[in-house]
């Protein structure tokens, strides 16, 4: 799949006010500082795509793009600021769970895991409230060019082997750097193949 557009559709405080169309949708979320805008921009080859998001006013709001005209890539708010107040927090925390259990043509929540330090409780910890409300989801290791060869498969097993204390089987994974454009490829054939069963799907 070529990203031959990538169109800015709009910022939503809450997923009841998010656009109510028909194409499948995949959400990219983490830690703030996990490399989120640099995979946005790496993926869809715009430079500056996810840098609408973190414009005043957006950044904890639910960001929508259109890519291809066909489906929509969706980038929420980072968790794990330090400063944030408990307001917010919950805010967040509210926006995000709504987000995820209800929004209909969710295909995946894409979580990012940064693969060049050691297993994050947060993030195991939203992982694994993203298993109870069943959202299907996949991991995508951030920044591997940070980690030397031989150590990359302990830096990933690490959070592999800790997920596997809660659950039984792993989800799909992917293994990125944006600065080398590492991981692209892979994750463009997997959200094609998802949208071609999703259009065979509503119109056979
Ligand atoms: P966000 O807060 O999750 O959107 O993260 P950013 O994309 O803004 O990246 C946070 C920091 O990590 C920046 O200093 C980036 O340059 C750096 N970064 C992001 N992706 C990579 C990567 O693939 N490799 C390396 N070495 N650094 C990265």
């Amino acid at each position: 799949m070529n990203v031959k557009t990538a169109d800015y559709i709009g910022s939503f405080p809450k997923e009841s006010s998010c656009p109510q169309v028909n194409n499948p949708e995949y959400a990219f979320v983490g830690r703030s500082n996990v490399g989120k805008s640099s995979l946005i921009n790496a993926l869809t080859g715009r430079k500056k795509l996810a840098k609408v998001s973190a414009t005043p006013g957006k950044t904890q709001m639910i960001n929508f793009f259109k890519i291809n005209n066909m489906w929509h890539l969706v980038d929420l708010p980072g968790y794990g600021y330090a400063k944030i107040s408990k307001t917010k927090r919950r805010q967040w925390e509210r926006m995000i769970e709504d987000y995820m259990r209800f929004r209909k043509t969710l295909q995946v929540a894409f979580v990012l895991i940064d693969g060049s330090i050691p297993p994050q409780e947060i993030d195991l910890e939203f992982i694994n409230k993203l298993g109870e409300y069943q959202v299907p989801l996949a991991i995508i290791f951030t920044k591997l060019d940070k980690v030397k060869g031989s150590k990359r498969k302990n830096s990933t097993a690490a959070f592999k082997e800790a997920l596997l204390e809660s659950w039984e089987s792993l989800p799909d994974m992917f293994y990125t750097s944006s600065k080398k454009r590492e991981g692209m490829a892979e994750l463009q054939r997997y959200i094609h193949a998802l949208n071609e069963q999703y259009y065979d799907l509503i119109n056979p």
